[in-house]
């Protein structure tokens, strides 16, 4: 029951138990509770009911604050932590990793995380800790490391943004209730889109304009055009993200598009292709912003060990390297990237890369022996 003041809320309460008395019915005021927003008088109850601070209404937490649903966020931010957190326990003993990972994660984690996320108003700070939390779980599932860059995992796995997911459920709450029998629903939409004060609406409006979408244009299009055109502005972010990270040179070339990688599996082998694909494989080069030990230590070249020097020159890895699969070219980052790119003979391409990686790991340690 909503009311505009208190003494309007006793008499409809008074009126509700009443009514509901004619018909054999009882208010439990046990398991009743109300909401006062703004009150300055303290009210400890009305009608016999007690006030609280906070109510669970349809599996959502509602709070007396201006932001009424920041108790729900919280939760919701909470959950996607421990549910992130119990995801190696989930991939540890499944055949396939990324896809059990992946599965876990999209079909049941985020549909529970996010329920109810179409009536409410997140702040960005809010969709971006929701957003570290994703990153933490595909880095787990594809063996990341921690200079893997986010927008690489992103189109390995196939995976939307956080952001992304929560303006398609806001057009698709609005669409429901417009294109539903609900008059009362219908009612309130209309008032509150009408209300340019209104956060939700203010909301609303800000990501139609940052998809580039119009009102007219979410109430004409189905879902699923819908979708296409979340998918165009996300895919758009994902682009402008890759061209900036200047270690993802040859992947841009490469992967044109966020689509889902499915020849990964659990062998070590496979962890290594992802790490050379994204190039974050820890060769020193890594060491460049650290100790600054970044030439190679396993031959007298003395140059960087970089994912060129490596995969194509070092000349004490060259019986690991099969010359079939890397072919001799002008440009060094097309024999790069037609290695690691072209699906063609990929499982031989990983235990090369394995075996590669084996041997600079034995040359280093006979070394370190010396
Ligand atoms: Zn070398």
């Amino acid at each position: 029951m909503l009311a505009n003041s208190i003494p309007e809320a006793e008499e409809n309460l008074k009126l509700l138990i009443e009514i509901s008395k004619k018909f054999g019915l009882e208010i439990n005021k046990e398991k009743s509770n109300v909401l006062i927003f703004n009150d300055k008088e303290k009210t400890q109850e009305i009608c016999g009911i007690k006030v609280t601070d906070n109510i669970k209404y349809l599996g959502i937490t509602i709070i007396n604050k201006k932001d009424l649903f920041k108790k729900q966020k919280e939760n919701m931010i909470e959950k996607a932590q421990k549910l992130a957190n119990m995801t190696f326990n989930i991939i540890e003993k499944c055949c396939n990793k990324v896809l059990i990972g992946k599965t876990y994660w999209k079909s049941l984690v985020l549909p529970s995380v996010l329920y109810g996320a179409g009536v409410i108003n997140f702040t960005n700070a809010e969709i971006q800790k929701l957003q570290i939390i994703e990153n933490s779980v595909y880095r787990k599932i594809l063996g990341g490391r921690k200079d893997t860059p986010v927008s690489a995992m992103r189109s390995e796995i196939g995976a939307s943004l956080m952001k992304t997911r929560i303006i398609e459920s806001k057009i698709n709450l609005s669409k429901n209730i417009s294109t539903g029998k609900n008059k009362l629903l219908k009612d309130i939409l209309r008032k509150t889109k009408a209300d340019k004060k209104n956060r939700w609406t203010i909301t609303l409006d800000k990501y139609l304009e940052e998809i580039n979408i119009t009102s007219i244009e979410t109430e004409k299009l189905n879902k699923k055009e819908i979708k296409d055109r979340l998918r165009r502005w996300d895919s758009e972010n994902w682009r402008k993200e890759i061209e900036s990270k200047s270690s993802l040179n040859i992947y841009r070339y490469w992967k044109k598009e966020i689509k889902e990688e499915t020849f990964y599996d659990n062998r070590w082998s496979s962890k290594l292709l992802f790490l050379a694909r994204t190039n974050s494989l820890p060769l020193n080069i890594r060491n460049r912003h650290t100790n600054g030990k970044v030439h190679c230590n396993i031959c007298d070249m003395n140059v960087n060990e970089d994912l060129e020097h490596f995969l194509i020159d070092c000349p004490k890895l060259e019986n690991e390297r099969c010359q079939k699969y890397i072919e001799e070219k002008d440009v060094k980052d097309d024999a790069i990237g037609k290695f690691l790119f072209e699906v063609s003979n990929i499982e031989e391409k990983k235990e090369m890369i394995q075996k590669m990686w084996k041997k600079r790991k034995s040359l280093i340690q006979e070394m370190d022996d010396l």
